[in-house]
This record gives structure tokens, sequence and C-alpha cells, in this order.
């Protein structure tokens, strides 16, 4: 392993970085290793760490942790790679390669939910950047979150493409049997050509479905958020299907549909993707999308129709009410305030 400090050290670095970050403390840190390679961490000591969502009453939740920035997971169609450009870093390459990381979030959250301000809501988890991201074998802040959550009973969810996940499986477990958690893991399409090109950080989509499995079968019941459906690339009625089998022969507890929405941000990198990789669609997408960032209603009602009738035949139910609620989508976009952690109000 190599610590590189990227800045030269100077006060004028220091300030200009703190700035940035809206902290008082940056460490610039990369690592030589395989899975780090060309990848830059911005080590911060955030100021406050729980997050109330900007239009919560959309949203399953108000309350959100997020103990980094950026994504390895590196998903062309990715929501939050706009959150980057909050921090004057690039929304496409640096949004992968680029990671701030909040190494002191889980005792910072311990803090705030001993709080008498903080009345013990449900605090939703990787629905802004995923949390179990390969930065997480290194920095290892989860175990830390999860435990002070279950020290204070106050329930919680996690959504994830990770399979690291399963590296706190014992500490989900002990979670779950003192408050109200929820687990949904994100598989849009089981195609491996689509995924070695549109998630080419994520582990695999079978690998994924063996979280579920295995969560489940250690009693941590597991929906799959099926995001995002891929127009013309993984809509076809056979991929839903097969998707679907595959969800529901890993004893996911729901499947939740979710069309991909190209917000501005992503909307610029997912089409220079497509461009490259499928030009002869391009024309489609701006058809599409014409609206903005969401495909028109009645493209999203046929993808969720067929989804549940597959969902019927696999013997696999939607959402209901009560596991929707502990289903965490993608939340929407803050708007810029300051930094990273002045978006928070605790
Ligand atoms: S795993 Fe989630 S947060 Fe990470 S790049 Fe993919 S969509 Fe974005």
């Amino acid at each position: 392993m190599r610590w590189e400090n990227l800045t030269d050290g100077s006060a004028g670095d220091q300030a200009r970085d703190a700035a940035l970050f809206g902290t008082d403390v940056v460490t610039t840190r990369t690592f030589d290793t395989p899975e780090f390679r060309g990848i830059t961490f911005h080590e911060i000591r955030a100021r406050s760490i729980i997050n109330r969502v900007p239009g919560a009453s959309r949203m399953p939740f108000e309350w959100t942790v997020n103990p980094y920035r950026g994504c390895t997971h590196a998903c062309v169609y990715c929501f939050a790679r706009k959150t980057h450009s909050y921090l004057d870093l690039d929304t496409g390459i640096g949004f992968d390669t680029q990671i701030v990381v909040k190494v002191n979030a889980p005792e910072l959250l311990r803090r705030q939910l001993a709080s008498r301000r903080w009345h013990g809501d449900h605090i939703a988890m990787g629905t802004n950047v995923d949390c179990y991201q390969r930065a997480e074998g290194r920095y290892r802040l989860m175990p830390g979150i999860i435990s002070a959550l279950t020290d204070h009973a106050n329930p919680f969810s996690i959504l994830t493409k990770g399979t690291l996940i399963l590296r706190d499986l014992d500490l989900l477990c002990r979670a779950a049997a003192v408050t109200d958690i929820g687990v949904s893991v994100s598989v849009g399409f089981t195609d491996h050509e689509l995924w070695r090109t549109v998630e080419p950080g994520t582990p695999a989509p079978e690998r994924r479905l063996d979280v579920v499995r295995t969560l489940s079968e250690h009693g941590i019941g597991c929906g799959v958020l099926m995001a995002p459906v891929i127009p013309f690339l993984g809509d076809h009625p056979d991929q839903l299907r097969a998707t679907v089998r595959a969800i529901a022969a890993s004893g996911a507890t729901s499947v939740t549909p979710l069309v991909l929405h190209l917000r501005p941000g992503a909307r610029e990198w997912f089409m220079a993707w497509l461009g490259q990789h499928h030009p002869h669609l391009v024309p489609r997408y701006g058809r599409l999308y014409a609206e903005g960032a969401y495909a028109p209603k009645w493209y999203q009602r046929r993808i969720t129709r067929q989804v549940h009738e597959f969902a019927e035949e696999f013997g696999i139910g939607p959402s209901r009410a009560r596991a929707a609620r502990r289903i965490p989508v993608p939340e929407p976009v803050p708007e810029p305030v300051a930094g990273p952690t002045q978006l928070t109000l605790l």
C-alpha cells in the first residue's frame, strides 16, 4: 500500500480544500492496490451526518446518512453525479474516481443519535451513493454506523449493489433483533453485456442476488429494487422476465421496478456513453426523454405492469405498502447549499 499526499500541504491548499468540502480537515490519499488504482480519496471530518431529505413528503423516508460522496461502482446512469458538481468536482469520471469519505461518520452519528433533538426516526442509507462501494472495504465505516443505530434501537434501511454488505451480516442480525431494519438490493437487469458496460464497477447481478439469498437465509427479508430498467437495452419482455425470474429465485421478498431517469449531471454522461456504445439509439432516447428527466408515464406503466405480471408468474409479490416504505429509493438531488456537510440539519 502506498499513501500519497496529492497536495503540497501548504496552508493555501488546505484552506482551499477545506472550503471546497465545507469542513475543517481534508486529507487526500491514494492506495496503490489494483482495486483502488486511479482513485483519489478525500478524507474529511464532517460536522454533521444525519441529513434531512429535501421534499421528503414525496419520499418514503425523511432522514439519510451518507458516509461517502462519489461512487466507484461507476454506474453510467447514476443520478447522484450532479452532487459532485457542488464540490467543484467532475460529474463524469470524477464522480467515479474522486471519493469523499466522512471518516468520523460513526462517532458523529452516535453523538447525534444521543441528542435530545433526535427523535429516533427511520434513517435510510445508500439512497444517494452506495455505502457498500469498494471504498467501504478499506474505511469500514458501516460497522460503526450499524452499531450506533443498534445501540439506540433506531430503525434504518440500506439500499446497495455491494456484496460487501455480507461482511456485516452479524451486525445486521443483531440490529434486526432490536429494531426495524430493511435491506434492499438493486438489480435492474441480468444481461451481462449490459452490466459490464453500464455498471462497470459493480458486482455481477447474480452476486448481488446471492446477497439477497444469504440475507434471507439469515432471517433478514430483502427486497429488490429492479432499477434501472433501461429503455431499448434492458426492457424487452424476455429480459424483464429473466430478471424477475432470477430475483424470485433468490428469495427476495418483493420486486419494485423503476425506469431509468436522466437528471442533469447523469443525462450528459449517459448520453455520451449511449452515443459511443449504441449510437443508433440516440434519436430514440431524445424522443423518449424529450419532456425531461423521466420517461413518459405510459412507458413507466407498461414496464410496471409487465414486471408485476412476471412477478405473479414466479410467485413474488411486488412491494406491499409496508415493504415499500422500507425500500429506499434514490433521493432527490439536493440543491447546492455550500458543502457536503452543510446540507445537514442536526
Ligand atoms: S451503485 Fe448507486 S450510487 Fe454507486 S454509481 Fe451505481 S447508481 Fe450511483
